[in-house]
């Protein structure tokens, strides 16, 4: 190396190293260095042993400035990427607004509140995402509260309590605090006696129709003015389950002429029949409504911010009577809009997902086609990223769309450094390959950025595998990546094809060009597999299930280990079944 190219070699590697530590704040690291500076330098690589010698007294100059120092000497070297790291940081702080009056609390208490009647579809991650993140950065307590007091319409999915929780770990956060409501039903019992005894609320029987229109004609019904007496025993009889569903609710006696008709003597607890599928709750009877029980357990788990859709605006309206009869101070409101979702042509409904796979459309929660969060993990999709793309759609009163690429460009950052390449070919073609001084085997790398992981070795027999697209026409040429030079003679002209062996009919015979022939004369680089020694592989993906052979190494990988198939995408290593190695497709 010259002192020319030693010093090129110099410059490029203090700005990775000064932006790499800004963008971290930690100190440079030889290796994280390496990566990008190969990749971005390819005249680099010629030199890969004596770069490192190179890099390593950078990197620890750089360790022994201050941030200061590092952001003055980045704007010498490189003003474009300070400008870029200032950008990113300004991105980072619009996306989550400052709670509002987050200085007038001592901690920031905030909640989960998760009806478990199914596991989570991508929509019900914006919450955990969002509330996490507010929780890291306030120091905050996060609960996660499920709000499963409803045993018949929305009913509880005993699989998704777990699986919720579960999730939660897999987008990175730990609830400090984990409660059932359907375990706290006395709790709700005592605060609606108490609400009775001061007056603000009274057992009613009327039908709901008839309700309805008295209500819509801001007209009280018969039972508005019971004595608090009667109330307490006819509500006492609801809890002993002496009535059936419909027969009996309790109401919150609220403002029977308010201007907004749903705020109007609202329904606090009604009967329900279908006994709750958990045994511990499955005696009671007498539901509390969602806006009373979570109301209820906002206050007394000392909740200081609330976030929740556009749409429950009534919710907070209806709960401050009840507050009020309390005493209560009622938290903080962030009303946001809905998120949809594009990509997927299965809606993102919890009662859709699961009628499609009672319906046998999907085959689980983790169908790769299932708008799901347990599919995209099944995926190699970290949790990290999603959560990065739902804080980036912010808290606006406006619907957002979460697009998937944003989700895919995320992870593809967390992945891609330590994602192995491998080949897999679909569909493949098989051509007898041809040529006496033909090497025996392909060395691609492991990684184009790591020299030192090292190189792939893949055999190469009497035939190999390429996708039908990449199987050039008569007479032209194809490097086989990692291997090298092949032109294409198609069945006419040789007669060893004839056999049938050949799926293309004709077969590849090395030429021995060198790699000047992909350079200067355009011959495509393709990926491919041997055509015995491969390993079968039932690829799924959101169109469904795709079929195609990888390179024997791909049989070497655990379970979560993702790899990048060249050409084709990332895809996490599921497992083997039936002599199969199944993949999941992550994102291009
Ligand atoms: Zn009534």
């Amino acid at each position: 190396m010259d002192d020319d190219l030693r010093e090129r070699v110099r410059t490029a590697a203090e700005r990775h190293a000064l932006f790499n530590a800004l963008k971290h704040g930690s100190d440079p690291d030889v290796g994280a260095i390496m990566g990008p500076l190969m990749g971005e330098n390819p005249e680099f690589r010629e030199h890969g042993d004596e770069i490192p010698g190179v890099v390593a007294p950078v990197a620890s100059e750089v360790s022994g400035m201050g941030a200061e120092e590092r952001r003055d000497r980045l704007g010498e070297l490189a003003p474009d990427l300070l400008a870029e790291l200032d950008a990113d940081d300004e991105e980072e702080d619009d996306a989550l607004p400052d709670l509002p009056n987050a200085d007038e609390y001592d901690e920031i208490r905030m909640r989960l509140a998760p009806n478990p009647n199914g596991p989570w579809h991508l929509g019900n991650a914006r919450m955990p995402s969002v509330i996490g993140t507010y929780k890291q950065q306030y120091d905050g307590w996060m609960l996660c509260r499920f709000d499963d007091t409803d045993p018949e319409t929305k009913r509880p999915d005993l699989d998704a309590y777990d699986a919720i929780l579960d999730a939660v770990d897999y987008l990175g956060f730990e609830p400090d605090e984990v409660v059932r409501a359907s375990d706290r039903m006395e709790t709700y019992y005592d605060h609606a006696r108490e609400l009775i005894d001061e007056g603000g609320a009274y057992t009613c029987s009327c039908p709901a129709e008839e309700f309805r229109s008295m209500k819509a004609d801001a007209e009280a019904c018969p039972h508005r003015d019971k004595p608090a007496e009667t109330v307490r025993e006819e509500f006492d009889a609801m809890v002993d389950g002496d009535y059936e569903s419909g027969e009996m609710v309790l109401r919150v006696k609220t403002d029977i002429e308010h201007k907004n008709p749903a705020l109007r003597d609202f329904v606090a607890f009604r009967m329900v029949d279908t006994p709750h599928p958990r045994e511990e709750a499955s005696d009671y009877r007498a539901w509390p409504m969602l806006d009373f029980q979570s109301g209820v357990d906002d206050h007394l788990t000392g909740i200081t911010h609330i976030i929740r859709g556009i749409d429950l605006q009534d919710s907070a309206k209806r709960q401050r009577f009840v507050y009020d009869y309390f005493g209560w101070e009622y938290p903080e409101v962030l009303h946001w809009g809905h998120v949809q979702i594009d990509a997927y042509d299965v809606a993102m409904s919890t009662s859709t997902i699961k009628a499609e796979i009672a319906d046998g459309e999907l085959t689980g929660w983790d169908d790769p086609r299932a708008p799901t969060l347990a599919s995209v993990r099944r995926r190699g999709i970290r949790g990290e990223a999603v959560v990065e793309s739902m804080v980036e759609l912010g808290v606006s009163t406006t619907n957002v769309d979460l697009a998937m690429s944003s989700v895919y460009a995320n992870n593809r950052e967390l992945v891609d450094d330590g994602a192995d390449r491998r080949f897999l070919v679909r569909n493949g073609e098989l051509l007898p390959v041809a040529g006496d001084d033909r090497p025996d085997a392909g060395h691609p790398p492991l990684h184009p950025n790591h020299d030192d992981r090292g190189d792939r070795d893949i055999p190469v027999d009497d035939a190999v595998r390429l996708e039908p697209d990449d199987v050039p026409a008569d007479g032209e040429r194809v490097w086989l990546k990692g291997y090298g030079c092949l032109r294409y003679e198609a069945a006419s002209e040789n007669a060893d094809a004839a056999d049938g062996d050949g799926g293309a009919g004709g077969e590849l015979v090395w030429t021995g060009d060198d790699i000047s022939a992909v350079r200067e004369d355009g011959v495509p680089v393709v990926h491919w597999v041997p055509a015995e020694e491969n390993v079968r592989v039932r690829l799924r993906t959101m169109d469904g299930d795709v079929f195609g052979r990888a390179e024997p190494g791909f049989a070497s990988y655990e379970p979560d280990d993702v790899v990048q198939f060249e050409r084709v995408g990332f895809a996490r290593y599921d497992g083997t079944d039936d002599g199969v190695t199944v993949a999941y497709y992550a994102h291009p």
